[in-house]
């Protein structure tokens, strides 16, 4: 089959791997103009690390990442409220590990060994579903024909607008908005910390990176529009959190000159199906769970494979696509769910709320006490499908 997909960040690229494995001929469509580099951390585990395992990327995704050791909340003068290691969240350090998203959509793009057409800097303008076929559109001028399209184009999918309607439809904003940026030589640094300041409405995290870098991670809450320009997002920011403590009034100084900054609205996106025709969405374009699930990249990787599994198990796009949707739906809606409970540890809405998340991170760091408080939020409730065709790397 020719399959083209439209995205090459984390799910695009994972299910273009699959596909080229099962011997279709695949099409990667990016917008932007070059593959993305920097950018803000991830924390990478459960079933999405499974699928890097299949794949045979870790040993690449290792010597990029980081191993946190702690998680340590501070009030605005900088002294500890509470502290827990990673691990008693995500099971065990072996199979856990923070990177650059891009890093990460790199490492896979890299195992897909220039197996498939890559176009950079297009999209697509419009797609007519001809039972048989999708006539695409480009934005760049010309059209050509897929057996399939598969919309990997995150949170915000174009492939989602035009073969499911608008975002209006699916988007669920949580109340909230993100902020990500680096800034290089900040003076602070707590080497593997993830260093975080929470009050009434937000929270700030400082991470160290390699080569003296440091990110800055902000949540807020904002009930208004979600600014689309960068000094409108720059100025809801300062307006905000520019009197609050801590070291955010001297984060926020790095914000203007930082080099990659990342601002948008915290949201989900909640479908009925992920699949139309000849049309099947995966990762954020499909089932977005938001950055509060901590884990939104490695769901993308769960999809991708179990959507690329499905078409080379069944042969047919149909019963693929309906038994992608029966196998991940609980899970993703799941998750969707756990994350939205998790928005008071991001931005708590008053203090009454402040105060549970510093009592809940204390008793995080108490043997055994994570697991009961957050150990069904944070299991992957999900059997990945054998991958039919075997090779060395699966
Ligand atoms: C601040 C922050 C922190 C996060 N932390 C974590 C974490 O700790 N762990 C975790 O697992 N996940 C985390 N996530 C979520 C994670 O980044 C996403 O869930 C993941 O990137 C989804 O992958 P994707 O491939 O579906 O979409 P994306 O990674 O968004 O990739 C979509 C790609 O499509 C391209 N594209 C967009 N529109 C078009 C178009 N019209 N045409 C062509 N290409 C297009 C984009 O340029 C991009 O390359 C976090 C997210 C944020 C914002």
């Amino acid at each position: 089959m020719k399959v083209l997909i439209v995205g090459a960040g984390i799910a695009g690229p994972t299910v273009a791997f699959w596909l080229n494995k099962a011997g279709h001929e695949v099409t990667l469509v990016e917008h932007s103009p070059v593959l993305r580099s920097g950018g803000y951390l991830i924390d990478f585990w459960g079933a999405g690390f499974d699928v890097a395992e299949k794949m045979g990327i870790v040993p690449q995704l290792r010597r990029r990442g980081y191993v946190m050791t702690e998680a340590r909340a501070v009030n605005r003068e900088g002294r500890r409220v509470a502290s827990f290691k990673p691990e008693v969240i995500m099971e065990s350090v072996e199979r856990y590990l923070s990177l650059a998203r891009s890093d990460l959509s790199a490492v896979i793009y890299e195992a897909l060994g220039g197996d498939a057409e890559l176009i950079l800097g297009d999209t697509v303008q419009d797609l007519t579903d001809d039972v048989d076929r999708v006539r695409v559109t480009f934005q760049g001028g010309s059209t050509r024909d897929f057996d399939l399209v598969i919309g990997a184009d995150g949170l915000h999918s174009r492939v989602r607008k035009l073969a499911f309607g608008p975002d209006e439809c699916f988007e669920r904003y949580l109340g909230m908005v993100v902020a990500a940026f680096e800034a290089d030589q900040y003076p602070e640094r707590d080497e593997l910390v993830a260093m975080m300041y929470a009050d009434v409405g937000f929270q700030a995290i400082r991470l160290s990176l390699r080569e003296n870098a440091t990110l800055f991670l902000f949540t807020l809450r904002h009930d208004g529009d979600v600014p689309a320009d960068r000094t409108a997002q720059e100025n809801l920011l300062r307006t905000k959190l520019g009197d609050k403590g801590w070291e955010v009034p001297a984060m926020l100084d790095l914000m203007t000159p930082a080099k990659n900054f990342y601002f948008d609205a915290v949201s989900q996106i909640r479908m009925p199906s992920w699949t139309r025709g000849q049309v099947a969405l995966v990762g954020d374009a499909a089932a977005c769970p938001s950055f509060l699930a901590g884990q939104g990249s490695a769901l993308a990787m769960v999809e991708a494979y179990t959507l690329a599994t499905e078409l080379a198990t069944t042969g047919d796009h149909r019963s693929a696509f309906a038994r992608y949707q029966e196998r991940l739906a609980p899970l993703l809606h799941s998750k969707q769910d756990a994350a939205v409970g998790l928005g008071l540890a991001f931005a708590p809405k008053n203090r009454f709320q402040l105060l549970a998340r510093n009592t809940v991170m204390r008793m995080m760091g108490l043997p055994k006490v994570a697991g009961i408080v957050m150990g069904r939020s944070f299991h992957d409730a999900v059997e990945l499908p054998p991958f039919p065709i075997t090779d060395s790397a699966s």
